[in-house]
């Protein structure tokens, strides 16, 4: 998994519970963005662990992550599916 700027590892999914009331099935859990991903910058090799908060965070977007090197400051709009194993 890697971007123009980032190479990523680890991905730890935020998901959505599931409260369907009416159905005794259980729903499988949706993925509905990241919560942290360990972040390696291709520009200075800085090497983070991005969360939604502190030093490096994760801005959440639409489909995306804003993405900034807590060292040199290379930031980049990742798309969500760049983060899923299978893209
Ligand atoms: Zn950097």
């Amino acid at each position: 998994m890697e971007s123009d700027n980032f190479r990523f590892a680890d991905v730890e999914w935020k998901y959505a519970e599931s409260h369907d009331v009416g159905s005794r099935h259980q729903l499988p859990p949706v993925r509905v963005g990241v919560n942290a991903v360990s972040v390696t910058c291709k520009q200075c090799g800085a090497a983070w662990q991005a969360r939604q908060y502190g030093r490096g965070r994760l801005y959440p977007a639409f489909g995306s992550v804003k993405v900034t090197c807590p060292s040199c400051g290379a930031g980049e709009s990742v798309k969500t599916a760049t983060f899923q194993p299978d893209a």
